[in-house]
């Protein structure tokens, strides 16, 4: 498969995990797993961060009277599951992979170490990165950027769910919104898109970081973006 890129971290979206609801739709991570087992196979160095919007989020759960702290420490650990799921179908299709949290859990998965990562990358495996930060009020796409920039990532590839791109407003609520093909990281920041986390954004420009928001919901797009096809948004200088 002919691709710009040598290594990518691929965002992926809890959402999409949930196949809409609540939990882990075994279908849907089968089908994300078998889309990744063709990128890799086809020589390409993978690493994952994933979302855990299919679980909890802290800001929702703070809304209905939790503590932000613990809420967000439980919207952490559904990352984990998440990436639980992920690994094991990503096995299933012969993909070896690691697990790396940001909170220690010794039987689940390794701590996150960043060069042990790298090594992993380089002998093939996927790295999938969960727990988030570690910390609350921190959100996985910001952790998303800054995994991609310490382990030398190309390109931070932002898997989305109910959208193909970025949209100059909420295309869900605005039919007559206009997506974007490409963007200034200031040019986002400025219009307060919602579609990313600005800290995100923030860390992907003042690093130089190219991101590309695609539809993961979408078979096949996961190659497609990777082959560099421009099927999505590219945020870049
Ligand atoms: N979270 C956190 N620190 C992090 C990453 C995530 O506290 O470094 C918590 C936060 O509550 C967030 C939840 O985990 O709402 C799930 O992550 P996110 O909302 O980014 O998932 P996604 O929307 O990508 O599925």
């Amino acid at each position: 498969m002919p691709t710009p890129y040598h290594r990518v971290l691929l965002k992926l979206s809890g959402e999409v995990f949930g196949g809409g609801g609540i939990g882990v739709d075994p279908d849907v991570v089968a089908a994300k797993a078998r889309e990744i087992a063709d990128v890799v196979n086809a020589g390409v160095q993978v690493a994952i961060v994933v979302g855990g919007g299919n679980f909890f989020r802290g800001a929702e759960l703070q809304q209905r009277g939790m503590d932000r702290d613990r809420a967000d420490y439980m919207g952490m650990l559904g990352t984990v599951m998440n990436c639980l799921a992920l690994q094991d179908f990503c096995e299933k299709e012969g993909v070896a992979t690691r697990v790396q949290t940001a909170i220690a859990m010794g039987q689940v998965a390794e701590p996150y170490i960043p060069r042990k990562a790298e090594r992993h990358l380089e002998k093939g495996r996927v790295v999938i990165f969960g727990a988030g930060s570690g910390m609350p009020y921190f959100s996985t796409d910001t952790v998303a950027a800054q995994r991609a920039l310490e382990i030398g990532a190309d390109a931070l590839l932002m898997g989305k769910q109910g959208t193909d791109g970025v949209y100059d407003c909420d295309p869900q609520t605005h039919p007559e919104a206009k997506k974007f093909d490409e963007l200034t990281y200031d040019e986002f920041l400025a219009r307060d898109l919602k579609v990313a986390d600005a800290t995100a954004v923030a860390m992907a420009r003042d690093n130089d970081l190219t991101m590309i928001f695609f539809n993961l919901e979408k078979r096949g797009n996961i190659a497609k973006v990777i082959a560099g096809e421009p099927i999505g948004t590219t945020v870049h200088r």
